[in-house]
């Protein structure tokens, strides 16, 4: 597990893309990352095929990092995480 830190030195440097949509699968209503200028991802989800252009965006961050902490709380509003052991 990468430290913010770590996370925010290797953006600086471009080893990680930068902005970064939470976007919604049409298919199955899961939410993913996918950073800017992707064409299409893969839902973890279901497996099905997301064009990100057309695909429903949530929220954008201006980082990967940013953008998964986003993602972490909208899943918790959506109720989208599993149960904790
Ligand atoms: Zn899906």
């Amino acid at each position: 597990m990468l430290s913010k830190r770590v996370w925010k030195s290797l953006s600086e440097k471009g080893y990680i893309m930068g902005q970064t949509h939470i976007i919604e699968c049409s298919r199955c209503g899961g939410l993913l990352l996918a950073a800017e200028g992707k064409k299409s991802r893969t839902c973890p989800y279901c497996g099905a095929r997301i064009d990100a252009k057309t695909a429903r965006k949530l929220a954008s961050a201006e980082d990967a990092f940013t953008a998964s902490e986003v993602l972490r709380e909208l899943k918790k509003q959506k109720g989208f995480s599993r149960p904790q052991p």
